[in-house]
């Protein structure tokens, strides 16, 4: 059997050009024992994997180049050589970025049994929506009343961080680009705020005018001048939550750092990084809090959807252009 993947011939400085990623054919071996081969039908696109573009190891490796790419994807089992899978069965695993996947049924995660589009496992109800809930939960200590400011608000993570923020009670800000994200935001009930063509200053300005108090808990999704301006909003105390710095990804040399961090000190405030990995352990306790509100559309989730495996580094570029809203995904 054929199957087509993605790969890149070289580590990228400062945004990736499209030619970077080639798409190359492979003929499957013939099934080896304990081995499963999976028709995908989603993949995912996540930021992080830029890092992995950059040819440095940082807390995962890079990827290898001139091999398939790797990424979540969800997609169905065609051929079973392992006991605990057969031709049929609905399953989610890291060899996304190609159409066919042969893998050691071990690394394979069947669906969980919910009434929920499969797709939704790579977002809402997956790894991006696992890091909306550990932000908020484990690191930022999310309580009752908190006042709480989302950056990159309207995407997989942030979409989801600002409904679990609004759900304890104080008042949940968004920072978003387009005004069709500033307008899903504000159907939910959040405050809205664009950071497009604003300096660190009048972000801030804006900030204060849309939660005068200030910020208990701040998820910093972006970097740059959303940090800048947050850390001049904080209440004594606040908690900020680095699940990451999107718009320092494509930076071709290192930048200076907020020159406010003064106020982590005024504020005793904390101000700690997490990657969702580390608490892999606690994904089923946050399926089993988040998933019947998923599933009984008490919280709302959106997707940009690619068509088509050819399409699958343009979903990923596009993350960078914030061409997304909710969860970027490339169906197959
Ligand atoms: P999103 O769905 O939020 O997509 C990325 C969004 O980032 C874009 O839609 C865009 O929205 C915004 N963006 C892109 N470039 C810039 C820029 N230069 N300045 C400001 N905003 C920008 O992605 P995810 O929800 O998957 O990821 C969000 C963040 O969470 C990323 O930083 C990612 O690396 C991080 N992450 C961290 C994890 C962890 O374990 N720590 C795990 C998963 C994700 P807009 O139109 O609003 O600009």
């Amino acid at each position: 059997m054929q199957a087509r993947y993605f790969a890149i011939r070289d580590y990228p400085r400062g945004m990736p050009p499209r030619e970077l990623f080639e798409l190359h054919s492979q003929t499957l071996p013939e099934l080896g024992e304990d081995e499963v081969r999976i028709r995908n039908t989603w993949l995912s696109v996540d930021p992080y994997m830029r890092g992995r573009m950059s040819g440095m190891r940082t807390y995962i490796a890079p990827f290898e180049l001139d091999a398939p790419l790797e990424g979540a994807a969800i997609g169905e089992v065609i051929e079973s050589r392992h006991s605990r899978f057969k031709s049929g069965d609905k399953v989610r695993h890291m060899a996304g970025w190609r159409d066919i996947a042969q893998l050691k049924g071990d690394v394979l995660e069947p669906l969980p049994d919910m009434e929920v589009p499969e797709q939704a496992y790579l977002g809402v109800l997956g790894m991006p929506g696992m890091t909306a809930w550990t932000g908020l939960n484990r690191i930022a200590n999310l309580r009752e009343g908190d006042n709480v400011l989302v950056s990159a608000a309207s995407g997989a993570v942030g979409s989801l961080a600002v409904q679990l923020a609004k759900a304890t009670g104080g008042t949940v800000v968004g920072i978003a680009g387009a005004a069709d994200k500033l307008e899903w935001l504000e159907e939910h009930d959040i405050r809205a705020v664009s950071y497009r063509n604003k300096d660190a200053r009048q972000l801030s300005a804006d900030l204060e005018e849309a939660c005068p108090e200030g910020f208990d808990v701040y998820f910093e999704n972006v970097g740059g001048a959303c940090l800048e301006a947050a850390l001049n909003r904080l209440k004594v105390g606040a908690r900020i939550a680095v699940c990451g710095f999107i718009s320092r990804y494509n930076d071709e040399a290192q930048q200076q750092g907020p020159g406010n961090l003064s106020n982590l000190l005024i504020k005793r405030a904390r101000m700690q990084g997490f990657i969702v990995f580390d608490h892999w352990t606690e994904y089923p306790h946050f399926l089993e809090e988040v998933g019947p509100r998923v599933a009984q559309g008490e919280i709302d989730y959106e997707e940009t959807i690619e068509e088509g495996l050819e399409r699958t580094p343009d979903a990923f570029l596009k993350l960078f252009e914030g061409a997304n809203r909710g969860k970027m995904l490339v169906r197959l």
